[in-house]
């Protein structure tokens, strides 16, 4: 899909996405998710979090029906090397201001690829669509793969 078709139902789904590498940042280590443990029953919830927002965010809910933050304890974090991308739309769209799209790129994904990525390459991500809390656009989250189209 492009840029300019994602919508607010494509929110949290895994989608593909073709644009052009407008912009490459520099490579940062930041918390990605954690687990937490449920100081009701013991169980161990796996929680990813917004890499734009930077904060940690409690699970919603056990299996246990637990769902009170307090009762929720984070055990330990997980961190990843990653980078912001960002990439728009090869073809002017006459008349519209195209805002590019932010893409967060696992420095691992980079390194299995064995080719580096530079400005005015297209591609095709793929990778979830996120709100970001501030910014209010969307980003994709991490990519889970990165294509030369
Ligand atoms: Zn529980």
């Amino acid at each position: 899909m492009r840029i300019d078709e994602i919508r607010a139902k494509d929110v949290h789904k895994i989608v593909e996405i073709v644009g052009e590498i407008s912009s490459i940042g520099e490579v940062e280590h930041r918390i990605v998710g954690g687990h937490w443990e449920c100081q009701a029953c013991g169980a161990m919830i796996h929680k990813m979090c917004s890499v734009e927002d930077d904060k940690m965010n409690y699970p919603e809910r056990c299996v246990c029906g637990n769902r009170i933050k307090k009762r929720f304890s984070l055990t330990s974090k997980e961190f990843a090397d990653i980078r912001k991308i960002k990439i728009k739309e090869f073809e002017e769209v006459y008349g519209l201001l195209l805002i590019p799209l932010c893409v967060w790129i696992d420095e691992t994904l980079l390194d299995k690829r064995k080719k580096s990525i530079n400005e005015g390459d297209k591609i095709k991500v793929k990778g979830m669509i996120i709100l970001s809390k501030n910014e209010k656009n969307p980003y994709v989250q991490i990519a889970n793969e990165i294509l030369d189209i």
